[in-house]
């Protein structure tokens, strides 16, 4: 027996002098048969070799003369003395994954600016920590070395790597579903209370609320309801206008106030609206109170409540919040189409949508004008815009249409050019980073599948009709892109905008990328989609890592403060009237057939809501653009509570320094201060639109 503090400690008869603290926080006599049975069970090798091993390393702990030794630090001698005999992958498996003290210390301190979504909070301390093991987790035990070195090296990107373990990434699901079956937050209703089928208005609204939240705990990024007001329509039969807006005003209230998801977010959401109820929904017969649904009453008969809501969610929007400030979540996506011009009321519904553009930039436009898109697409998270397919429309025609993206990779396209002497070795090296992009991804199709066998991802395993609510292989497969403008800068001399060359060699390259994701689809069965990567970090990631290895690296911005631009964006900051920045950008939105984005940055603190509507019905009709957002930059003042348009570092109304400033970071509204020095810089170079300027 030993003495420890108060405490006598049984010690081994083997090494009598030496304590272990443990990891599982017990203090125990150093145990040489530990480490052998542990270097047998973990790694596999031979007991012969694990005595061996284990032999030395006590030997050594011996010669150190210590009263005490941590067991995580016995476990990285032992991991050099795996080294020292060759044994990496051995190794690998042995380690322990976790993070320096100081970083730890930082992060309670002063928290990250990795994701412009996360508050300094207990919630999101928590939240890094895991990730930064999570991390470490996937690029050091499920990716194979040469997978994960390559996003490493920022040859690619794997996107929400914190969750590649766990999670898959984006999800659409079908409200109808969740009103006709009731709700079971957990997946399984073992955990947490079961709800039925709601069957009232303000239960209806919550259990969408609710349905989206629970869904973030299964899943990394956003998560969105088609139809919305569509789907709730039949439930606001009889209300008045006054509590139509009521309850809009709780369902954008309880997106943007539940701040619980993935430690410590908002619900990453988004809604679609449509103007009253499309024809292609017309038809179906609608879910009713109770869940009932009945073949006499169809969705057309809820064509003035389904109008009435979008009116109402609109208002909501346009007022903001208590405090007059944007609301950011759920992200409203307006559904333009052919049949609502022909609709009575459209071009009044518009007008208000605009005064919302005007005030706050919050709307989103899909705009199914553009021939190339069919009669519905799905949108939802940053930019993901989905075509369906039969098997899609099948599920739509049975209320529980439901898709979503299982993971992003993003190839770095300029570094591409840089390592390429001429056109074919471009080509070569981009199917190359595609080939590791497409494994990636197919790691994770396994890893999600096991996740849904051995029970760890409930929400998704709900049984529909006899199939999981997740389906891995009827989601897509999304490889993303970032900098086209810059590769093409580096490989023919000009960017984007400059010359009908560099454009036409841009759509090539994104051709090619799109024919590879076509043939891969039909030789898999799989859906391969191309998409415009929402790059946050990634775009500044990229420009770093190469700046680092290149000493020609095209970039822009300077200092620490650089970034590719996103996809095959033009330039922020060219200097090129609107609808030519349109034209370009637009030509290539048919060839990302899993989603795109187009930003109009404002330049007017207040433009109008009539010009900007006119501007929209011009873009959806004169454009290729599938997808897009107007952009009001805002200062809020924390002295005055006041929201003011513009950039600004005083507030406007009185003078206070005490600001925050918001913008769009890409696919979303955030707060400025929290956003990484390369979109700060973006933010400062972006060309703004004016009214009155050659658009
Ligand atoms: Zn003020």
């Amino acid at each position: 027996m030993k003495k420890v503090g108060k405490v006598k400690v049984e010690t081994s008869l083997k090494s009598p002098d030496i304590f272990v603290r443990t990891s599982r926080n017990e203090i125990e006599g150093f145990d040489r048969s530990k480490i052998v049975e542990s270097l047998i069970k973990e790694t596999g090798i031979s007991r012969e070799l694990a005595e061996e091993i284990a032999l030395e390393v006590e030997r050594g702990i011996k010669a150190l003369d210590l009263e005490f030794i941590s067991a995580p630090l016995i476990r990285e001698i032992v991991n050099v003395k795996l080294l020292e005999r060759g044994l990496e992958e051995a190794r690998k498996s042995y380690t322990r994954l976790g993070l320096p003290v100081y970083d730890v210390t930082k992060l309670i301190e002063r928290g990250s600016n990795e994701n412009a979504n996360l508050q300094h909070n207990p919630e999101t301390i928590h939240k890094l920590v895991a990730d930064g093991v999570m991390k470490e987790y996937a690029l050091l035990h499920i990716l194979p070395s040469e997978l994960a070195d390559a996003h490493m090296r920022g040859e690619i990107h794997i996107h929400d790597l914190e969750y590649f373990a766990t999670r898959p990434y984006c999800f659409q699901h079908d409200l109808r579903w969740f009103l006709k079956n009731g709700l079971k937050v957990d997946g399984t209703g073992e955990n947490t209370a079961v709800a039925g089928p709601a069957k009232n208005a303000e239960v209806a609204v919550l259990h969408a609320a609710k349905a989206l939240a629970a869904a973030q705990t299964n899943f990394a990024g956003g998560q969105g309801l088609d139809f919305f007001n569509v789907w709730l329509a039949p439930y606001l039969a009889g209300k008045s206008y006054r509590e139509m807006k009521q309850l809009a005003q709780m369902f954008v209230y309880e997106m943007a106030q539940m701040y619980v998801a993935r430690g410590g977010q908002t619900v990453f959401s988004d809604i679609d609206i449509e103007y009253g109820v499309p024809s292609i929904v017309a038809d179906m017969p609608a879910v009713l109170p109770g869940g009932v649904v009945r073949d006499s009453v169809t969705y057309g008969d809820f064509e003035e409540e389904a109008i009435k809501f979008a009116h109402a969610i609109t208002e909501v929007y346009l007022e903001g919040d208590y405090l007059g400030k944007p609301f950011f979540f759920p992200k409203p996506n307006y559904k333009l189409r052919k049949e609502c011009f022909r609709k009575e009321g459209f071009e009044e519904f518009m007008i208000a949508v605009h005064r919302c553009v005007a005030k706050f930039g919050t709307p989103y436009f899909l705009n199914l004008l553009a021939g190339y898109l069919p009669d519905n697409v799905f949108a939802q998270c940053c930019r993901l815009v989905l075509s369906p397919d039969a098997n899609d429309w099948k599920d739509f025609e049975r209320g529980c249409m439901r898709t979503g993206s299982l993971q992003v990779v993003s190839i770095n396209l300029p570094r591409i050019a840089y390592e390429s002497r001429d056109e074919d070795e471009l080509f070569d090296l981009l199917l190359e980073r595609m080939i590791l992009a497409r494994r990636i991804i197919e790691i994770k199709a396994d890893v999600i599948k096991r996740g849904m066998e051995n029970g760890s991802l409930p929400f998704l395993t709900q049984d529909v009709d006899g199939e999981p609510y997740y389906r891995v292989d009827k989601v897509v497969r999304s490889i993303g892109f970032v900098g086209l403008n810059e590769m093409l800068k580096a490989f023919t001399g000009e960017e984007l905008h400059e010359s009908e060359a560099a454009w036409n060699f841009g759509l090539k390259v994104i051709k090619f990328m799109m024919d590879t994701a076509v043939e891969w689809s039909k030789e898999t069965g799989l859906r391969w989609v191309i998409t415009q990567t929402p790059a946050e970090s990634t775009a500044y990631r990229f420009a770093r890592l190469d700046r680092k290895y290149f000493r020609d690296a095209v970039v822009q911005g300077e200092g620490d403060s650089i970034y590719y631009t996103n996809s095959s964006h033009c330039r922020v900051s060219a200097n090129i009237p609107l609808f030519r920045r349109l034209k370009i950008e637009g030509s290539f939105h048919p060839l990302c057939n899993g989603g795109m984005m187009a930003h109009v940055w404002l330049g007017e603190s207040s433009p109008s809501p009539e010009l900007l509507w006119k501007l929209t019905k011009k873009i959806a009709t004169k454009t290729l653009i599938g997808y897009w957002a107007y952009t009001k930059d805002m200062t809020y003042c924390r002295r005055c509570q006041k929201v003011s348009g513009g950039i600004s570092d005083t507030c406007p109304s009185c003078g206070s320094k005490d600001v925050e400033c918001y913008s769009r970071i890409t696919g979303y509204y955030q707060r400025v201060s929290g956003w990484n020095e390369g979109k700060k810089r973006e933010l400062k170079d972006r060309h703004r639109f004016k009214f009155g300027e050659s658009p």
